[in-house]
C-alpha cells in the first residue's frame, strides 16, 4: 500500500489501554454518545431567542423536504425535556438491516444505529469505521462483507473516524484477524489512550497507536485514493472522507462526515468545539462546491438514511445515494446553522 501526504507512523503504545480501563471511564447516564443530543439545558426563553430561531428557520429552510434527518441537531437549542432520547444500549440492540452495495466501490456493512463502510480498490479494502465492539466486528462487519462476496482478509485499513466507542469497539477484533492498519488522528489517538470522553462497558477497548493521519492525507491503496479531510467539531480530531463513487461508467464524488451530532454539551470546551465545528461545516461546504460532491454520507444512518436508501435499491431505479451538488451545499447549511443555533442559545 501506498500513502502519501502528513502520514506519520507512531507505534509509541505507552499506557494506551491501562488508562481506559482503569477507572476513570465517563459513563453515559442516559441518551447516547454519538447520534442523540446530549447538553447543556437551555432555558426556554434562551430556546426562544430571535438568534436562534432565526438559525433554525435558515436550517429548515435549506432542510426542505429532502433532508429533514438532520434538523435533528438543532434540538440542542431546546429545553432538555424536549430532547431526551433512547440509551445508547437500546440503539445498540436493534437488528442491523441487510448489508447492501450502495455504488462499485462502495459497500454498507453497517448496524441500524452506526455504519461501517467498505470501500472496495485494486488492492484491497479500506473499512471506514470499526462499529461498537468484536461481537459487531464478526458478526455485522465481517459477516456482512462475506454476504456481499468481499473478502475480509483484504481489509488492508480502517480508517476510525474519531475517538468514540461506536466507531472504534471492533477495531481490535480486525486487527486480530485481519492485520489492517488502523488510522486515527493525533487528537483522536490522544483521547483513546488518556481519557475517553464517553464510554459504555459494552463498547470494545480502544485500539492500539498506529497510523497517525492529518488533513490533506491521502490514503491510496491500488487504484483508489481516499482524502482525509479534517473536521472538528463533534471530537477535536473528527476525520471525514472524500472519494470517487463508481457506478458503471458513471464517477461520483463522495463526501462522508465522520461525527455529526453536538454531544459535546457538557465538556469544558464546548464552545470551542462547537465553533470548530460551524468552521468545519463552512469549510466543507466551500470544497463540497468545488468538487462537485453529490454523494454526502455519514457513519449514523440516522444522518444518510444510508438504511432507507438501500432498502430502495432492493426496488430498482436510480441511486438514492447520488443527490447533486446542491443537496450536498444543503445538508451542509442545515449542519451550519444548526450549530449557530446551537452557539446563540448557547451564549444567551
Ligand atoms: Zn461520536
Ligand atoms: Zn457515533
Amino acid at each position: 500500500m501506498r500513502l502519501f501526504g502528513s502520514w506519520i507512523n507512531n507505534n509509541d503504545n505507552t499506557g494506551d489501554n491501562q488508562v481506559a480501563s482503569s477507572g476513570r471511564r465517563y459513563f453515559l447516564a442516559a441518551g447516547c454518545a454519538c447520534c442523540a443530543t446530549y447538553a447543556l439545558n437551555i432555558s426556554p426563553a434562551a430556546a426562544q431567542s430571535p438568534d436562534v430561531q432565526r438559525h433554525l428557520a435558515a436550517a429548515r429552510t435549506a432542510a426542505g423536504s429532502d433532508l429533514t434527518q438532520l434538523l435533528k441537531l438543532g434540538n440542542v437549542a431546546l429545553p432538555a425535556s424536549q430532547k431526551k432520547g433512547p440509551s445508547v444500549q437500546a440503539l445498540m440492540a436493534q437488528p442491523a438491516p441487510p448489508p447492501g452495495k450502495a455504488f462499485d466501490n462502495l459497500y454498507f456493512v453497517g448496524g441500524k444505529w452506526v455504519s461501517a463502510w467498505a470501500v472496495t480498490t485494486s488492492a484491497g479494502i479500506i473499512l471506514i469505521d470499526a462499529m461498537n465492539n468484536a461481537d459487531d466486528a464478526e458478526h455485522v462487519i465481517v459477516a456482512g462483507m462475506r454476504k456481499l462476496g468481499l473478502d475480509p482478509a483484504q481489509i488492508k485499513m480502517v480508517v476510525i473516524t474519531h475517538g468514540h466507542g461506536d466507531h472504534y469497539g471492533g477495531a481490535n477484533y480486525l486487527v486480530e484477524h485481519f492485520h489492517p492498519q488502523i488510522i486515527a488522528s493525533e487528537a483522536d489517538w490522544t483521547m483513546m489512550e488518556t481519557k475517553l470522553e464517553f464510554d459504555v462497558p459494552s463498547w470494545g477497548r480502544p485500539p492500539k497507536r498506529d497510523a497517525v493521519v492529518e488533513d490533506g492525507a491521502k490514503l491510496t491503496l491500488g487504484d483508489t485514493t481516499v482524502d482525509i479531510v479534517m473536521t472538528p467539531g463533534h471530537t477535536m480530531g473528527t476525520i471525514s472522507v472524500a472519494f470517487d463513487a463508481k457506478e458503471g461508467d458513471k464517477t461520483h464524488r463522495a463526501f462522508l462526515w465522520g461525527g455529526t451530532s453536538f454531544n459535546f454539551g457538557k465538556q469544558p470546551n464546548r464552545m470551542e468545539r462547537l465553533q470548530a465545528y460551524i468552521d468545519s461545516t463552512d469549510r466543507v461546504r466551500d470544497m463540497a462546491g468545488k468538487q462537485n460532491v453529490d454523494v454526502f454520507l455519514s457513519n449514523h444512518s440516522g444522518m444518510d438514511l444510508a438504511d432507507v436508501k438501500l432498502a430502495q435499491m432492493s426496488q430498482g431505479g436510480p441511486n438514492p445515494f447520488v443527490g447533486s451538488a446542491e443537496t450536498t451545499q444543503r445538508a451542509l447549511t442545515v449542519m451550519h446553522e444548526c450549530a449557530l443555533a446551537t452557539k446563540a442559545a448557547w451564549s444567551v
